[in-house]
């Protein structure tokens, strides 16, 4: 069901009332708009689509890390914020793709309602069928509010990842690659 703006805004004032507030006092009377507002910011996802991700030809066949990439998504349980950091690496099969497309992708994921656990499989799955690239990793640390200032109230840190193609499968010999993927994470806080 598609509602229209004054209606949306008008289930935000209903709200209001439930929590015992009254909507029509005087520093209340914009809100409905500014929530409304803030959320259709927060949650663009839904009407714009995913950012093309620019591809190159190129002979670099080595591992490209992005990392550390800052970015703020909601929990589809509670619509309360996680804040996220993303690291992404991918080996490259002839092509790269475009540095600043992996942050605009990871961000626009966010921008949706989600579970951090889906949330990183997708990210995965987007770059793996857009690149074709030998392998993806992705690694996401989440800080749940709905966690930290509501219910169990633990400011716990939530680690997932999501393998594919050659991060995935064993070595014969040197480093694997999810241990070099995880050493940039580590260096990449050391730029400056
Ligand atoms: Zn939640």
């Amino acid at each position: 069901m598609q509602l229209a703006p004054e209606q949306a805004r008008k289930r935000v004032s209903e709200l209001l009332t439930y929590f015992g507030e009254d909507p029509e006092r005087e520093g209340l009377k914009d809100t409905p708009k500014r929530v409304i507002n803030a959320f259709n910011e927060l949650l663009s996802g839904y009407r714009t689509p995913m950012p093309e991700l620019a591809v190159f030809d190129s002979s670099y066949d080595e591992m490209v890390v992005v990392s550390p990439i800052s970015c703020i998504s909601f929990c589809e349980h509670h619509i309360l914020p996680i804040l996220i950091e993303a690291s992404i690496g991918y080996i490259p099969d002839k092509k790269v793709v475009g540095i600043s497309k992996i942050p605009r992708l990871v961000k626009w994921c966010c921008t949706r309602l989600v579970i951090q656990e889906n949330l990183t499989g997708q990210i995965a799955d987007i770059l793996n069928d857009r690149l074709n690239p030998l392998g993806v990793a992705v690694v996401l640390k989440g800080r749940h509010l709905c966690m930290e200032i509501r219910g169990v109230k633990t400011k716990s840190i939530t680690t997932t990842s999501a393998l594919r193609g050659a991060f995935r499968e064993p070595v014969s010999e040197g480093l694997h690659p999810v241990d070099e993927f995880l050493k940039h994470c580590q260096e990449s806080r050391r730029i400056t």
